[in-house]
């Protein structure tokens, strides 16, 4: 018997993991939708803030032989979690985790498609500080654009400070995204609310 499990188990057992730790891995919907888009555009070159424990960066290797994945992660536990759920799928030499706080970190390539995905009421700054890694004509990924439904709701309803601060960062961050004339973004309803930013290709040309 092949004791090699397969990678469906694999997945299985990430998910699982996710659930019984309380880690907001994409749900099934935006995972639809990001795989979707990556074979659409053809998407070869993915740079992910917030790895977590590797589900999304596998997902969206998987779904494109010709794909590389670079993720950042800055929670030890989810990121030595993310290091064994590769190694297991066999996917080191695709993806490439780094452990740091993506703030921190700067990066010299350019991707096709940056993902983010990490601390919601700091997107703008991912967004500044990585853009220049974006090569012309590509897109930047934001997930969780509707915060668990609560972007839509009335902020006295908002019970918590906290979350009523980090709802105001997304609108923020709304406006922000609508008012880059560098960027054409649509927000779409599936999954939290995914917002699709094209980078203009460079006019001129
Ligand atoms: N993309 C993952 C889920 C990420 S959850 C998936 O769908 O499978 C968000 C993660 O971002 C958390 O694990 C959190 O620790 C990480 N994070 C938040 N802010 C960060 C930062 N500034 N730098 C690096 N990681 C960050
Ligand atoms: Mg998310």
């Amino acid at each position: 018997m092949d004791m090699v499990k397969s990678n469906y188990a694999h997945i299985k057992e990430i998910k699982e993991y996710a659930i019984n730790n309380k880690i907001p891995i994409m749900k099934p919907e935006g995972i639809d939708f990001l795989t979707t888009f990556i074979i659409k555009h053809q998407i070869t070159n993915v740079l992910e803030i917030g790895t977590a424990i590797g589900y999304s960066a596998i997902m969206m290797t998987l779904c494109n032989p010709n794909l590389k994945v670079t993720t950042i992660e800055r929670d030890e536990e989810r990121y030595l979690e993310a290091v064994k759920n590769i190694k297991k799928m066999q996917l080191e030499d695709r993806i490439t985790l780094i452990f740091n706080d993506a703030l921190k970190t700067k990066l010299d390539d350019k991707y096709d498609l940056i993902f983010i995905d990490a601390a919601k009421s700091q997107n703008i700054k991912f967004f500044e500080l990585f853009e220049r890694n974006l090569i012309d004509g590509g897109f930047i990924i934001t997930d969780n654009m509707y915060f668990h439904g609560l972007v839509h709701k009335n902020e006295k309803e908002i019970k918590s400070r906290n979350v009523r601060g980090i709802v105001r960062k997304i609108k923020d961050y709304i406006v922000f995204l609508k008012n880059n004339s560098n960027y054409n973004t649509a927000i779409y309803d599936v999954g939290d609310g995914i917002a699709v930013s094209e980078k203009k290709a460079k006019g001129g040309a």
